[in-house]
């Protein structure tokens, strides 16, 4: 930690987070957009009031579906998700049997190394994406994001993209793949172009869809399925869109700062 946080500054966490990612930034781990795209995530966090709300705990339930009947399973790791969450990336992986691809448009050999060895530290066995024989490029994308390991991704039917951007999504999704997406922004291409988009936190959103995924471990498949067929992202996304107008609105309208009050019965 470069700076200490006292314990009762009322933003502590967040302070904590944001040091945490400049230490990855200062390891290789995190790219200089990494931080930009970080305080685009807490803007959203912020219109959310920074907790998970009913609709993302309904997406992680549809994503733990997902995940526990994919076939071939993978997940997509970029410099921030490997700095913020790598031990539940780790566990989720082992859980659900899915592959750990590393995949980053600030692409480069130092780069790999240093988010190889945190995943590793983290207790992952193998990591794709960075073994460069095992590496094909996706036609529909310029960037070094359309590097995809001929092990992992190109194969896989379900592929969590924890920060991924819109356009690498909308690809996965073009080539068949079912793709869930982590992301604080509900109006991002990502989120509108994934198959269940979890608009949340990533530090809160990966252990619940680990807790979630270890509870739905002995479902039968046929409720695996109906689960993620009561499931619409386009649906879902409103809900989220909806809660932070009607959020917004009360705020503005009665100037205090509100909890939610939204109760469902569906999400757990
Ligand atoms: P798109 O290409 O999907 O329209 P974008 O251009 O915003 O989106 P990026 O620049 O890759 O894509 O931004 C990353 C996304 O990750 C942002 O939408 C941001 O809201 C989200 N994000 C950043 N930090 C977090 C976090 N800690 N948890 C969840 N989402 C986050």
């Amino acid at each position: 930690m470069n700076i200490e946080i006292p314990k009762d500054h009322p933003r502590a966490k967040s302070l904590r987070t944001r040091e945490k990612l400049i230490q990855g930034l200062e390891s290789r781990v995190v790219a200089q957009a990494g931080l930009i795209a970080h305080g685009r995530g807490e803007a959203f966090d912020y219109l959310l009031g920074e907790r998970t709300v009913p609709a993302a705990l309904n997406a992680i339930k549809a994503a733990s579906a997902l995940l526990l009947s994919a076939e071939n399973p993978v997940i997509s790791v970029n410099g921030n998700a490997a700095m913020l969450t790598p031990e539940a990336i780790v566990e989720l992986a082992e859980t659900v049997n899915a592959k750990v691809e590393v995949n980053l448009f600030y692409r480069d050999t130092s780069r790999e190394e240093a988010i190889k060895n945190i995943l590793k530290r983290a207790g992952a066995k193998s990591i794709y994406g960075i073994d460069s024989e095992h590496l094909a490029s996706l036609s529909e994308l310029g960037s070094e994001r359309r590097k995809v390991d001929t092990k992992g991704i190109l194969i896989a039917d379900v592929v969590l993209v924890p920060l991924e951007d819109g356009d690498r999504t909308e690809a996965l999704v073009k080539m068949g793949k079912k793709v869930i997406a982590i992301d604080l922004n509900p109006l991002s291409r990502t989120s509108q172009k994934a198959s269940i988009t979890i608009v949340d936190n990533i530090e809160r959103a990966m252990p619940l869809l680990v807790k979630k995924v270890n509870a739905f471990r002995s479902m039968r498949r046929q409720e695996l399925e109906e689960i993620q067929q009561d499931f619409s992202n386009a649906e879902n996304l409103k809900r989220c869109l909806k809660m932070i107008l009607e959020r917004l609105t009360k705020l503005a309208i009665q100037g205090e700062c509100l909890g939610f009050r939204e109760t469902e019965d569906n999400e757990n």
